[in-house]
């Protein structure tokens, strides 16, 4: 029975997780599950899946949890350091599928006692990739990547050597916006961002897909992931979001993952590697299809695509500042402090100004001075919005 671990069940990711679980339960024992405020699903969950315990990410909610696991014999727990505990019993396959750079410590802490991290959340290896690397090293651990999109490079990669790749190219949708003029922009609300025309996942993720941040990191995440270098690696507009990778070799060959965008299929390559399982996803009819279209991933269209280019060349604790303050920007935004447009112009101020104040940037990519970054660049993050409001 393969002992699985969830952070982040509630989520989008986790829920769909659950969903491949649920369909074979008796191959699974599930150990842990997280969540943030949706107490009912999580308590639901644990009850269901029968997990050992279910930790919520607020302390304040801790009653609650416990109230709604009462008699069930399932432990609660609350709070960051509870995360990382559950993340630390053991398990042989771990989710995870936090969103934001919350998923780092617990992320690495399943790392750390070896088990095999499906991982969803890019921030981890945005903010610190090498650490990622480093850890899954020391602890005889793996990490198979869960975005679409590098599932797919994974995927394309399989008995081939990473010498021969000459480009990697991945795919995005475009966002709710991709068809908007430039001009109104500036006036787009947190409700229209939040609607994707293709895929169905959490309100933050979906916002930076339309603002192109999604796709910013997930460049990062291509570098940091694969060990390749920025200029290998690019990304394209494909509205339809059939191919979610495409990986170039140096004989000229271009070999492409196509099918439905269903997070299913990459939870489940995860979930079943290095066995290839059957999976409920649909299968793709071409014909019906007819056409796959492209368009250039304009980097004055959306700016967090040239930004992005700027941290990888920067590298350090740039991708951890570059994502604290997009966190930070979007919970701005999403509080209407500032309008869609300012996203892009707070990261970039804030990089500037963490960029001038040398020893930040370039210092060692540990745990304490990854999140010292991020503490760094949420509050000049702060005063800037604080300004652009006043
Ligand atoms: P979501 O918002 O639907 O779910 C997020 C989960 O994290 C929830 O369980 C929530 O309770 C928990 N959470 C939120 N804040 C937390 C905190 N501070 N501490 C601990 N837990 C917290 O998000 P999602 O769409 O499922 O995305 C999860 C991750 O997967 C993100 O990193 C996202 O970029 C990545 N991802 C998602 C998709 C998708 O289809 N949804 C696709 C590719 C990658
Ligand atoms: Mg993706």
């Amino acid at each position: 029975m393969k002992r699985i671990t969830i952070l982040g069940a509630t989520g989008s990711i986790g829920q769909n997780t659950l969903d491949l679980i649920g369909r074979d339960a008796d191959a699974y024992k599930v150990v842990a599950l997280t969540g943030g405020q949706n107490i009912d699903q999580l308590a639901r969950d644990a009850i269901r899946f029968r997990a050992d315990i279910a930790v919520t990410a607020d302390p304040a909610r801790y009653p609650d949890l416990k109230a709604a696991l009462a008699g069930t014999g399932i432990k609660a727990a609350a709070g960051p350091e509870a995360l990382s505990d559950a993340a630390a019993r053991p398990a042989d396959w771990v989710m995870s599928s936090i969103v934001g750079s919350a998923g780092l410590a617990p992320g690495l802490s399943a790392l750390g006692q070896g088990a095999t991290l499906a991982l969803a959340n890019k921030e981890s290896m945005v903010c610190a990739g090498p650490l990622m690397l480093a850890a899954a090293r020391a602890h005889g651990a793996t990490i198979l990547p869960v975005d679409s999109e590098h599932s797919a490079v994974f995927q394309a990669l399989i008995g081939e050597d990473l010498s021969a790749v000459e480009r990697v190219i991945i795919t995005a949708s475009g966002g709710a916006f991709r068809d908007w003029p430039l001009a109104e922009l500036a006036n787009a609300t947190p409700e229209q961002a939040a609607t994707h025309p293709n895929w169905d996942m959490g309100q933050r993720i979906t916002i930076d897909s339309a603002s192109m941040f999604n796709k910013a990191l997930e460049l990062i995440e291509t570098k940091e992931f694969f060990g390749l270098s920025a200029d290998k690696i690019e990304a394209v507009v494909h509205p339809e979001s059939m191919i979610h990778a495409l990986v170039g070799f140096r004989d000229g060959a271009l070999m492409a993952h196509v099918g439905p965008p269903d997070m299913r299929h990459a939870i489940g390559f995860a979930l079943h590697y290095p066995d290839r399982r059957a999976l409920p996803v649909e299968r793709l009819d071409l014909v019906a299809l007819g056409q796959l279209t492209f368009r250039p991933a304009c980097e004055t269209r959306w700016p967090a695509l040239r930004l992005a280019r700027e941290v990888m060349a920067a590298g350090g604790l740039a991708g951890a500042v570059f994502n604290a303050a997009k966190e930070r920007a979007l919970d701005g935004f999403l509080a209407r402090d500032i309008g869609f447009l300012q996203i892009a112009e707070v990261v970039e101020e804030v990089l500037t100004r963490v960029s001038a104040q040398p020893g930040h940037i370039d210092a060692a990519i540990t745990l304490d001075n990854v999140m010292q970054a991020d503490h760094l660049a949420r509050v000049r993050a702060e005063e800037i919005i604080h300004q652009k409001r006043g």
